[in-house]
């Protein structure tokens, strides 16, 4: 016989769906409004900081009182990764050899902050705007770029049958 509560239950979440949608939980929390990003860095299956897109301490929030756009860029938000590279300086957190989960492919500036701290592994969920200078610096530096799936969309609208 085969226990009925096993065969009911989802299957675990891989280690990739898990922190890429804790990654896309964190982007909740973005204060501005033209693209809500999330990202988590992980150390040894441990997340050990995160962050997400929105203003500086002490700052308006986009949100509030609109982005403050030059070259189109909006330049009030600061990106998650940096916010999340930079929980771990505040707090003395090593980023030496840690994975970067992040919603979106990671701009070139976040790039090199990126390759700068020591993360070595870099998963991102969407697709936006691939820099080919950021992805030719990741190459030289060792640190692997792979896209992988929350499979959040899934696991929130698929399990009704
Ligand atoms: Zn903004
Ligand atoms: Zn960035």
């Amino acid at each position: 016989m085969v226990d009925q509560r096993s065969t009911d239950r989802p299957e675990r979440m891989s280690w990739h769906a898990f922190f890429a949608s804790q990654s896309r939980v964190m982007a909740l929390r973005s204060t501005c409004p033209r693209l809500a990003v999330g990202c988590v860095i992980v150390r040894d299956k441990r997340m050990i900081a995160s962050g997400y897109n929105g203003s500086i301490n002490h700052d308006e929030h986009c949100v509030d009182v609109g982005c403050k756009v030059v070259d189109g860029h909006c330049v009030r938000a600061i990106h998650a990764e940096q916010n999340a590279l930079l929980q771990c300086a505040r707090f003395g957190v090593s980023t030496e050899g840690a994975d970067l989960y992040v919603t979106h492919r990671p701009c070139l500036h976040c790039t090199k902050s990126i390759i700068q701290a020591g993360i070595v592994r870099v998963y991102y969920e969407t697709d936006y705007r691939a820099d080919p200078y950021a992805t030719y610096l990741l190459q030289k530096a060792g640190v692997t770029l792979e896209q992988v799936s929350s499979q959040l969309d899934m696991l929130l609208n698929g399990h009704q049958g």
